[in-house]
C-alpha cells in the first residue's frame, strides 16, 4: 500500500470577501493542485463574526473580519485545516475569537491555535489520510498582544480563551561606551523611576542578568547573545506539545505566525523564529509553515525537513474589510462614523502606502511536500501570483504564476534561500532545489 503523504500549507490568507464569479477558473487550477495533497493547511487571518460583537481596544493592525456565510468561498480551494493563532484573532475579543473557532467546528473543519483555555489552544488539530497515515498540526502565534493569551485554569479561577503564544526576549547590542551613555540619560530623564520602584515594591520581576532596561526596551553589552531569543517557558512548552501529537501521529507540522523581523531587512526572519523553527525539527517537526510578515522570507532545508520563514499571503483582500471601529477612525483623525473604504484611504494616504501598494506581498509560492516512511521524498513549490496589477475584485487573488511572474517568484525567493543553503531553480513550472 502506498504510505506516501502529501503536504501543502498557504501564507495567510487574508480573506474578506466573496470571489466573483469570474475567479472560477483561476480557483480550480489552484484547487486542483491543493486537493492532490492529503493534509492542505491556510492560516485563517481574520475573524468570522456578522458583526454583533464589540472589537478589541486593539487590532493586528486593521480589525478584520469575514462574514461567516462567505467561508464557503475560502472552502472551494479545499483546505483541509485552518491555523488560527495570529495577531488578528483577537480583533473582535474574546466572543469574536469563539465565534471563529465555533464557525469552523460547525463545518467540521479541522483548526488550532486558538481555544477556551491553553490547552484547548495549544492542542493538535489531527488529519487522517486516505491511507491511514496520520498528521498532527500545531499553529503558534509569535507576534502577539498580550491580551490574547490563552491562559490555563486553577482550582479557582476559570480558563482564558486565546491563541497558543510564544514569546520572545530582546535586547538590543551596545557597546559599554553607549551604555554608560544610556545610564546617564536614563538618570537625567528619570525614565526608569517607576520601573524600579516596581521592582522594589515586588510588582514588577527583576531585569534579566547582564540587561539594562530603558523605559521599556533592553539593551545588552554582551556581544555573543542573540539579539532576540525565545522565551524559556513558552518553547519547552510547545516543545512538550510537539513530542506528545508525534506519539499519536506519523507526522507533526508546525504553523506559526511571526511579524517580527531582525530590524535590518523585512524579509529576514527574527532570531527567534529560527531558533524555533530549529528546536521543533529537533523535536520531532516534519516542517514549518511560517507567515505573518506578508511577504516571502527565505526556504531552509534543516536536517532535510523544510522551513518556510514566511509564505507571505496566499489571499490579499485587505481593503474589502466591511466595517472598522471607532479606534481606527480616531487613529488616523477621521470621523468615527466614516465608511471602512475612506478610512482605508486616509491610512494608506490615497492609496499610496501600505501592503496593498507593494507587489511583494502578492508573490507566493504553494509548496507541495511529499513523505515517505518519516523522510521528505519530493519537494516543489509551485510559484503563485496575487494579482497586483488588477485594480478590480481580482485584486489580491491567488493564480497559478507563469512566464516572467514565475521567474520573478523564484529570483526573490531563490535569493533570499541562498544564504540558507539552498538553491531554488524553475522546471516545469515548479521551483525546486538545483
Ligand atoms: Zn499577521
Amino acid at each position: 500500500m502506498n504510505s506516501n503523504l502529501t503536504v501543502t500549507g498557504t501564507g495567510d490568507a487574508l480573506f474578506l470577501a466573496p470571489f466573483p464569479k469570474e475567479y472560477d477558473q483561476k480557483l480550480k487550477q489552484l484547487a486542483d493542485f491543493i486537493n492532490a495533497c492529503d493534509v492542505k493547511i491556510t492560516n485563517l487571518e481574520t475573524n468570522l463574526t456578522d458583526y454583533q460583537f464589540f472589537a478589541s481596544a486593539y487590532s493586528g493592525g486593521t480589525w478584520l473580519n469575514t462574514r461567516t456565510k462567505d467561508l464557503d468561498h475560502l472552502l472551494k480551494f479545499g483546505f483541509n485545516y485552518f491555523g488560527n493563532a495570529n495577531n488578528h484573532a483577537f480583533d473582535y475579543s474574546y466572543d469574536g475569537l469563539l465565534s471563529t473557532i465555533d464557525t469552523l467546528d460547525a463545518r467540521n473543519l479541522k483548526h488550532s491555535g486558538t481555544g477556551r483555555s491553553l490547552e484547548d489552544a495549544q492542542k493538535p488539530a489531527f488529519i487522517q489520510a486516505e491511507n491511514g497515515v496520520i498528521s498532527a498540526i500545531i499553529a503558534v502565534d509569535a507576534s502577539f498582544e498580550v491580551a490574547s493569551k490563552a491562559g490555563r485554569a486553577t482550582h479557582d479561577i476559570k480558563a482564558r480563551p486565546g491563541v497558543n503564544y510564544l514569546r520572545h526576549e530582546s535586547a538590543f547590542k551596545i557597546n559599554e561606551e553607549d551604555l554608560a551613555k544610556l545610564k546617564d540619560i536614563a538618570q537625567k530623564t528619570r525614565i526608569n523611576y517607576n520601573h524600579d520602584r516596581l521592582i522594589q515594591t515586588g510588582y514588577e520581576t527583576a531585569d534579566p542578568e547582564g540587561v539594562f532596561v530603558f523605559g521599556k526596551t533592553k539593551f545588552t553589552t554582551n556581544q555573543n547573545e542573540p539579539e532576540t531569543k525565545c522565551n524559556k517557558d513558552d518553547l519547552n512548552r510547545i516543545i512538550g506539545t510537539i513530542q506528545e501529537a508525534k506519539q499519536k501521529a506519523d507526522y507533526v507540522f508546525v504553523v506559526v505566525h511571526c511579524h517580527t523581523n531582525d530590524n535590518v531587512r523585512e524579509e529576514n526572519p527574527a532570531e527567534y523564529l529560527i531558533e524555533f523553527a530549529h528546536a521543533c525539527i529537533d523535536n520531532g517537526a516534519a516542517a514549518i509553515f511560517g507567515g505573518g510578515c506578508h511577504r516571502l522570507r527565505p526556504v531552509e532545508l534543516y536536517k532535510n525537513k523544510p522551513i518556510f520563514y514566511s509564505l507571505g499571503d496566499f489571499i490579499y483582500q485587505g481593503l474589502k474589510v466591511e466595517f472598522l471601529p471607532a479606534d481606527f477612525m480616531e487613529k488616523y483623525g477621521i470621523d468615527i462614523y466614516s465608511t471602512a473604504e475612506e478610512a482605508l484611504y486616509a491610512r494608506s494616504k490615497g492609496h499610496t502606502i501600505g501592503l496593498h501598494c507593494n507587489k511583494l506581498n502578492y508573490q507566493t509560492v504553494l509548496p507541495k511536500l511529499v513523505f515517505n516512511n518519516q523522510e521528505l521524498i519530493e519537494f516543489s513549490m509551485l510559484p503563485v501570483y496575487l494579482n497586483f496589477h488588477r485594480k478590480d475584485d481580482f485584486n489580491g487573488l491567488p493564480e497559478i504564476a507563469t512566464g516572467d511572474e514565475a521567474e520573478e517568484i523564484l529570483e526573490i525567493l531563490g535569493g533570499l534561500s541562498k544564504s540558507y543553503g539552498l538553491d531554488l531553480i524553475l522546471k516545469d513550472g515548479m521551483i525546486i532545489p538545483a
